[in-house]
Formats: C-alpha cells, structure tokens, sequence
C-alpha cells in the first residue's frame, strides 16, 4: 500500500487545558464540554447536513502531545506493552488491550455527545481530550451496532471507583463566582474530574501535598485529606 498522510479536519477547544486530571476515558465527566472547530473544506454547514438526527458521535483523533513528547525524546520507540493506569500502574499488558495513548500511530477514539450546532462548531460533552486535539474523522454513533449487549473487558469491567470531593468554603464561592461568568458547570465539572482521582495509582498519599490542574481560564488546587476525600483549596483565575 502507498503511504497515506493523515490531515486534521479539525481541532477541539476543550474545558481541558493540561493532560493531568482529565479523565481516561469519555463519559465519565458528562460536564466536561467543548467545541470542535472545523477547517476547509469541512467547516461548510453541506459536511454537517443531518447531524441534528444524531445524539453522539466517534470522534478520531490524534495524542497530539504524546506525539511532541515521543519526537523530542531520544528513546521512543514503538511500545509493545504499557502499563495502563487502570491495573495501578504496575502492571503491563499489549498495548492492542488498552487504550493508552502510547500507541501506533497515536490514534485516539472517544464517543462524545453532540449538544448542538452553533455557527458551525460543534458543542461537544463529556470528552477525555486536551484543549487542541487535532481530530482526522467524526461519525455518529449507531446505537444498533455500536452497543454491544454481549461485550466484556474483564482488564477494566467497570468504571473506577469514585471518590468525594470538597469544597472549602472560600473555594465554593469562587467556583460559583466565575460559573456565572462563564457560563459553564465548573463545579459539577471540578467534582466529575476529580472523582475520577488524578493521582497516579503508584503514587502514595500524600496530604501535604497541594495538585493543580488549569480547567477554562483556571487554576484548581486541591489536597487528599485523611478520610481519602478531595477538598478543593482553591480556584483563581489563570
Ligand atoms: N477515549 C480515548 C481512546 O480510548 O482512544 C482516549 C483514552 S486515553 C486513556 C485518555 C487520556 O488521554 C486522557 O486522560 C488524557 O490524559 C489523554 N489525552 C487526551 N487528549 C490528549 C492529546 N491530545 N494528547 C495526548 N494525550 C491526550
């Protein structure tokens, strides 16, 4: 076969603004939202006719930043195995059994749910990308074929375990501050990602130690507390 280049149709402005905290996979944060910017010829409302009958879609895409760490290292070569963070991080498996982004040709899938159409974009919810994925195809998603009722991962059967997040009470009020100026559901957004528990599972608790990530135009910091809980300490513009 010729060798074939892949072009971006696309790029997402995504809540998600750091790698770190968001979660692995999609739908597990139903406020994490976005936008999918579309570029010529694509971004033309003929290449969306129909999708006002769809509620998901497939999108492709491309681990555009482990792609920039791999070339700037010296060692990348092809991982046969890695070890999903699901198993805790000690453990390798395939790579073809997991959905890391250290993969072959860094190709990414995810199912999002299409909010609506505004000026061409569309509005994207409960996504797993960091702000600037390049996408390379969307189709929707068919619930006859793509729901399979018979379908089993015994490596990872159910979504991870979630924890419960805090607020300090000076965090909240901002956090419901800059909700109304933005207009998004930072809170719920905040609790969703980190109940997913960013921490790397290999990483020991640590309760002095303070965790930011930037969400939107934010920074959120927060600490684990004795009782295994999140409390979020803060909320500051970014
Ligand atoms: N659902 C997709 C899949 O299965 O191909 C992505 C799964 S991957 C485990 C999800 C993680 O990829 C996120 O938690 C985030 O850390 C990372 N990620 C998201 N967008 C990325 C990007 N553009 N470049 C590199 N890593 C990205």
């Amino acid at each position: 076969m010729q060798d074939h280049c892949i072009q971006p149709i696309g790029i997402v402005h995504s809540c998600f603004k750091e790698k770190f905290a968001i979660p692995r996979q999609p739908a597990l944060a139903p406020a994490a939202t976005g936008e999918i910017e579309l570029f010529a010829p694509y971004n033309d409302p003929v290449a969306l006719e129909g999708l006002e009958e769809v509620s998901h879609l497939w999108l492709s895409f491309i681990f555009h930043q482990t792609l920039a760490s791999a070339h700037s290292s010296i060692n990348s070569k092809p991982q046969l195995r890695v070890r999903p963070p699901r198993l805790g991080g000690n453990k390798k498996v395939g790579v073809f059994a997991t959905r890391s982004t250290h993969r072959p040709n860094a190709l990414g899938l995810s199912v999002v749910k299409l909010d609506g159409i505004r000026n061409n974009r569309l509005q994207i919810s409960g996504i797993d990308l960091l702000n600037g994925t390049p996408l390379v195809d969307i189709k929707p998603y068919l619930p006859y074929a793509d729901n399979v009722g018979t379908a089993f991962n015994y490596l990872a059967d159910q979504a991870p375990e979630l924890i419960e997040v805090e607020f300090t009470p000076a965090a909240l009020q901002v956090v419901l501050l800059h909700q109304t100026r933005i207009n998004k559901p930072i809170q719920a957004l905040i609790e969703q990602m980190l109940a997913q528990d960013p921490k790397p599972a290999y990483q020991k608790l640590d309760l002095e130690r303070v965790y930011g990530v930037k969400i939107w135009d934010l920074n959120v910091q927060w600490q684990y507390l004795s009782t295994g809980n999140i409390q979020v300490i803060s909320v500051d513009l970014a």
